[in-house]
């Protein structure tokens, strides 16, 4: 069989739960859409439920898969319904609902709904993506609470450059949100992973970390919190093929690489049609047999070359590693310009293998 698979290590994926709750000190939703953002959703939930506070997802079909594994635990749909239809089912199945624009908060005040509901109202606070504007704020609350449809209200809003450190931005947004909710007793949440691991100051009685449970930072630079993170997922296959070149020889589509020297070169059962990324350039870092090592010329759909040259213990058969433990993801998704969020969500026909650590 095809040696290309994704080793998921859920006792990772506790660990940096753990550590988000540990360093914001509050109640934390384990943001896991997206499945999990390549982890797959369903187990990386079942690892989490006996601790976490809660999910949080994109929409209810997302929602639904998890009730249906049997997750009982709180489920939030970050981008509220899509159509007023939805809301007898998020009764039904208890989910909680963000509130993001004033057509939803219409469509609650006027959909019968059987059970109360737990609304998280969303702020516009900056980032110009949804969000409640800040003048219709109070009133959406007050309308909310009037309805007589609403049992608990979150305050919630979002950040746009937490992971700049530098920047004033969210510091700005934290400013508009609280302008916004003066004399409202909720709780509230701002926090996404940037905000737990990098903005410990700004307050939040939920935080929504969603990059780091899986390990990685949304820092260029280095980071205390990012310096305690296990890497969850392990993309890794093998070398299938190695040939010796001699100079002047071009590898792979359209001859992106010309070899510069003798050269041994590994090919790896890993493509484009993985999700790993075809933009990734020469030089882009793997690990092969233990060792670092890099990538050239091309990414094909279902191949990769690797350079074996000072690698002498590599040979067929010899373990690659294209993001796991040894190459961070985000190491991977710098050189490819890109993010790790990306990485993992484009991740496909690779199966998950799961172990607990
Ligand atoms: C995706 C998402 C998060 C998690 O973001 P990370 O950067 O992965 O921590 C948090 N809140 C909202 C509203 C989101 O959409």
């Amino acid at each position: 069989m095809r040696p290309a698979r994704a080793l998921i290590d859920l006792q990772a994926l506790r660990h940096n739960y753990q550590l988000a709750r540990e360093v914001s000190g509050v109640r934390a939703l384990a943001v896991i859409k997206a499945d999990a953002y390549g982890h797959g959703a369903v187990r990386c939930a079942q690892a989490l439920e006996a601790c976490a506070d809660g999910f949080a997802v994109a929409c209810i079909e997302e929602a639904l898969e998890l009730r249906a594994a049997g997750i009982r635990a709180p489920v939030l749909l970050l981008e509220g319904f899509f159509e007023a239809a939805e809301l007898a089912l998020i009764v039904e199945h208890d989910f909680w609902c963000v509130v993001h624009s004033l057509w939803q908060l219409e469509a609650i005040e006027q959909t019968a709904v059987a059970k109360p509901l737990t609304v998280w109202l969303k702020l516009d606070s900056g980032m110009h993506r949804v969000g409640l504007h800040p003048k219709d704020y109070q009133v959406a609350y007050q309308r909310l609470q009037a309805s007589g449809k609403v049992e608990t209200i979150v305050l919630m809003s979002h950040f746009a450059r937490a992971d700049e450190l530098d920047c004033p931005r969210s510091s700005e947004q934290v400013a508009v949100f609280e302008a916004a909710r003066q004399g409202l007793g909720a709780q509230i949440s701002l926090r996404n992973s940037p905000a737990v691991m990098g903005w410990p100051s700004i307050p939040s009685d939920w935080v929504r970390p969603g990059i780091m449970l899986y390990g990685s930072t949304p820092f260029e630079e280095n980071n205390p919190v990012a310096a305690r993170l296990q890497q969850v997922m392990t993309l890794e296959s093998k070398v299938i093929c190695v040939r010796e070149l001699p100079a002047g020889e071009p590898v792979g589509y359209g001859a992106k690489f010309i070899t510069d020297k003798p050269m041994r070169i590994g090919v790896v059962a890993m493509g484009y049609a993985d999700g790993y990324p075809r933009h990734a350039p020469t030089g882009t870092p793997v690990l092969v047999a233990g060792q670092r090592s890099r990538l050239l010329g091309r990414v094909s759909m279902d191949m990769l070359c690797v350079d074996l040259t000072d690698v002498p213990q590599a040979g067929l058969g010899s373990t690659v590693e294209l993001w796991g433990k040894n190459i961070l993801a985000s190491d991977v998704a710098l050189a490819a310009d890109t993010i790790p969020y990306q990485l993992f969500c484009n991740l496909r026909r690779v199966p998950l293998v799961y172990s607990e650590g």
